[in-house]
């Protein structure tokens, strides 16, 4: 099966006086499994939709394939969705769920015979043929809402998110089987989650949305490691944030002057906005947490603090350090027999330099 692109290009959508999306620039490569991650509202359910076909941008161009879709019908595109809902048939067993767009399609009898099994067994249904829609589990249902799409053979696959009416469990193993799955055809895919646990195991690469603006496009550990905003920092997991005011640059480091913290100096790590005001940013687990008077390594950035409060999470303990007038995220990752800093205690946080992103204020 040939693989195709997808490419949004300044693309934009208002309902009515309200801009939903805002000049959206997405380049979608063959075969990749592209995730759209925003918070609700962001505008990624319109995305996609625009893509299916069921929502018309106002400007700019969708191509796929290289060929400029806009003015294609939805059948005409050579998509397929998932629903959320899954959309299934209720009267309907889940081989004529399956074999539905066939017969539509007036494919003949032999060829949906021999489609509608193959999609059955791809997704590992092929013993719940003659089942109905409400005979099956969460997972189940979900799974026939997919051959249903695949059998019909899309170019690219639109999920909108496909897992979240299933519970905590069933969403982690679904998502490996998406993925596999999604492997197996070698299928564009772009899917739709406000859950960044979900986007970041299984993606090639996402794009953050924040109110119809792509804030970011890359690969999970691209948007982890140097997120460009304090917005895609802090959804694609926890950041410390801390502004300040730059004191001095040099070619290799910054000397900040950090709001209720004092003087620090960081060497300088992939792109340092320009301006006089920075946000220092760190992820809680690139603090190491020591002892007050512990002999101190001198390649981190040390900082004295009181621990205010601390969670035991099994992985890690979560502790949130007073420094100054700032309270600090601090991770420290768990080990049998290690003891815990106690409350009230006092603390140096020597923090990673090579692990701090500045950030425009
Ligand atoms: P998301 O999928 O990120 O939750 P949506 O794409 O569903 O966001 O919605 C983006 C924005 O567009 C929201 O503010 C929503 O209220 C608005 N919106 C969505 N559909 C319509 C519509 N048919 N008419 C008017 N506003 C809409």
């Amino acid at each position: 099966m040939k693989k195709v692109s997808v490419q949004c290009r300044h693309v934009r959508l208002s309902y009515g006086p309200t801009e939903v999306l805002k000049d959206v620039n997405i380049e979608i490569e063959p075969g990749e499994f592209f995730a759209l991650l925003g918070p609700s509202g962001s505008g990624k359910s319109t995305l996609l939709r625009l893509i299916a076909g069921f929502n018309k941008h106002q400007s700019g161009e969708l191509l796929i394939d290289g060929v400029d879709v806009s003015a294609k019908a939805p059948w005409q595109r050579n998509v397929g969705m998932v629903f959320q809902s899954y959309a299934l048939w209720p009267h309907l067993s889940v081989w004529d769920n399956v074999a539905f767009g066939l017969v539509e399609r007036k494919v003949d009898k032999a060829t949906r015979r021999q489609k509608v099994g193959a999609a059955l067994e791809l997704v590992g249904l092929s013993a719940f043929a003659e089942r109905r829609p409400n005979q099956l589990s969460g997972g189940q249902q979900q799974r026939v809402a997919l051959a249903r799409t695949i059998v019909i053979e899309p170019q690219v696959l639109l999920l909108d998110e496909p897992l979240s009416n299933l519970d905590k469990t069933l969403r982690v193993q679904m998502r490996q089987e998406l993925l596999a799955m999604q492997r197996r055809l070698g299928l564009t895919t772009i899917f739709v989650t406000h859950d960044q646990e979900e986007a970041m195991t299984t993606a090639d690469r996402m794009a953050v949305l924040d109110k119809g603006v792509v804030q970011q496009i890359g690969a999970p550990a691209t948007l982890y490691d140097y997120p460009v905003n304090a917005f895609v920092a802090n959804f694609v997991g926890t950041m410390n944030l801390l502004p300040g005011r730059v004191r001095a640059r040099s070619g290799s480091s910054v000397t900040l002057d950090v709001d209720g913290i004092g003087d620090l100096r960081f060497p300088l790590v992939g792109d340092v906005p320009d301006g006089e005001h920075l946000t220092v940013s760190f992820r809680p687990h690139s603090l190491r947490v020591e002892v007050a008077d512990a002999a101190r390594d001198a390649r981190y950035v040390w900082m004295p603090g009181t621990v205010d409060a601390s969670e035991f999470l099994g992985e890690f303990t979560r502790y949130r350090v007073r420094v100054g007038t700032r309270q600090l995220a601090v991770d420290q990752a768990h080990y049998a027999g290690l003891s815990k800093f106690p409350v009230g205690g006092a603390v140096s946080l020597g923090l990673e330099p090579s692990q701090v992103r500045l950030l425009a204020a």
